[in-house]
């Protein structure tokens, strides 16, 4: 009995490695799937930029003939953070895709350290900047090999660094078996501002110049949110970062916002100019506010 036990145990753990693996190369397909092909140029240089001085210049683009982003303009220099807000639907996202190439502007220019986008290899483009997805797609693995994803010849070292700059340690520390503790299928076993934080770790240790943020539209709750503001602000040091905030309370900070409406650019400045403008910026902010102070008072 104990002789076929073994073989039947074996097979049994052969599946479920073997199952795990095809959901990951699923989703790997998945992601893929949903990038739309555009092709490097004969010409195109596989030198990846390194300083990470982001420019649009007179971007307009279309999904379909359907008109999305009207001249948009606006720069990042080197080791600043600019966030984009406005509505849903006024195109922030599509501001993200464009500058990792999914998709060729209609007309004007994004360059990266003064070289257009179309004119690097994807490789080299994307080498260059690191994401933070608003749905970050986790592996049923560690905590530590999911981080390690974003390069994967880091040394234990600098995924603990990684960790530490996401401020992720503490909650590692709490689990059983520290970073070798399993995310779960899809993550599931971590919560969503946890998740983010592996997010952030992994695109701190891909070392890129440029660190882009797309933060998650879900709400969390104020401890969550604040953990995730500290990472990012930690992480953000040294790199040139480019956030889409949904909650303004994450952009306070940055050096310059940008505001879009329905794909133009109608506002931009400081936190502090744009409150003073009184316009569509401010309006965003007193809603939000409110709709946070009637939360706790429905809690109270
Ligand atoms: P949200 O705050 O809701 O995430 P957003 O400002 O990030 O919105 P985008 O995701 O940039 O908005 O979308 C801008 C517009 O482009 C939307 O009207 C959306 O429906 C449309 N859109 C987005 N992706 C595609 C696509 N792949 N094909 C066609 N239209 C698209």
């Amino acid at each position: 009995m104990m002789q076929l036990f073994i073989p039947l145990n074996f097979l049994g753990f052969v599946y479920r490695e073997i199952r795990g693996a095809l959901a990951n190369i699923e989703r790997m397909f998945d992601i893929m799937a949903n990038v739309p092909q555009v092709e490097d140029r004969d010409d195109a240089s596989s030198l990846s930029p390194t300083v990470g001085v982001i420019k649009f210049d007179d971007v307009s683009f279309q999904y379909d003939k359907r008109p999305i982003l009207n001249k948009v303009s606006f720069e990042v220099p080197a080791g600043k953070k600019i966030a984009v807000v406005g509505d849903s639907g006024a195109g922030k996202s599509t501001i993200i895709k464009l500058l990792f190439r999914f998709y060729d502007v209609n007309s004007g220019a994004i360059t990266i350290d003064g070289i257009d986008v179309r004119q690097l290899t994807q490789l080299a483009l994307r080498k260059a900047i690191a994401v933070v997805p608003q749905d970050t797609v986790l592996f049923n693995d560690s905590i530590y090999e999911n981080i390690r994803y974003g390069r994967p010849d880091a040394t234990e070292d600098e995924i603990k660094q990684a960790t530490q700059l996401a401020h992720l340690s503490d909650f590692i520390d709490s689990l059983p078996d520290k970073g070798d503790t399993k995310v779960g299928e899809r993550g599931l076993k971590l919560s969503g501002g946890e998740k983010q934080r592996v997010a952030i770790a992994r695109a701190v240790l891909k070392g890129a110049p440029i660190l882009v943020f797309d933060e998650a539209t879900s709400s969390l709750d104020s401890h969550s949110e604040q953990a995730i503001l500290s990472a990012l602000r930690d992480a953000a040091k040294g790199h040139t970062s480019l956030v889409v905030a949904h909650r303004l309370s994450t952009i306070i900070d940055a050096d310059e916002i940008v505001v879009l409406s329905r794909g133009s650019i109608v506002e931009h400045g400081t936190h502090a100019s744009l409150l003073a403008q009184q316009g569509l910026y401010a309006r965003l902010w007193h809603i939000q506010h409110e709709q946070s102070d009637s939360a706790k008072a429905n809690i109270d």
